[in-house]
């Protein structure tokens, strides 16, 4: 288990992030630079891709709705960030890459990471010819519409 006590350092996140891109072959164009540069400069976050269009826009650049879902895929299929399909038609990422679960309040779509010693789960055994890759908690709130603000 990876400890969560780590300081978040932006820059090297950013730099590791280009040696992994690079390492698994695809190739660090100036549009993945920015998105990379755009997803691992503000600390540990979520963010989905509208909000990174968004974000992209903000500092004068332009990217295309389509390259965004392309690149957000190619970063996750190489474990770069991770998918949090929080409903059939959103995904949101997150580029947290220590492990743990997460929290999500849905009538807020706020996403809050939780270190997985918080969750106690009972694995079943594993098959001797498979083996465990990846585990994903995903633990759904909604706010109490009537005790919600006073
Ligand atoms: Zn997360």
């Amino acid at each position: 288990m990876v400890s969560s006590t780590t300081a978040y350092d932006p820059m090297s996140a950013y730099s590791t992030a280009i040696k992994r891109i690079e390492k698994s072959g695809i190739r660090p164009t100036k549009q993945r630079r920015i998105l990379a540069k755009i997803i691992f400069d503000k600390g540990k976050r979520h963010i989905s891709a509208e909000n990174l269009f968004d974000e992209v826009k903000k500092e004068d650049r332009k990217i295309s709705m389509a390259t965004i879902y392309n690149t957000l895929k190619q970063f996750t299929n190489i474990g770069l960030i991770r998918e949090i399909v929080v409903d059939q038609n959103k995904s949101i990422y997150c580029n947290n890459n220590q492990s743990h679960y997460h929290l999500y309040i849905e009538d807020e779509g706020k996403i809050v990471d939780i270190p997985t010693k918080n969750i106690d789960l009972n694995i079943p055994s594993i098959p001797a010819c498979l083996q465990l890759h990846n585990i994903d908690v995903i633990v759904r709130l909604r706010t109490l519409k009537d005790k919600a603000k006073s």
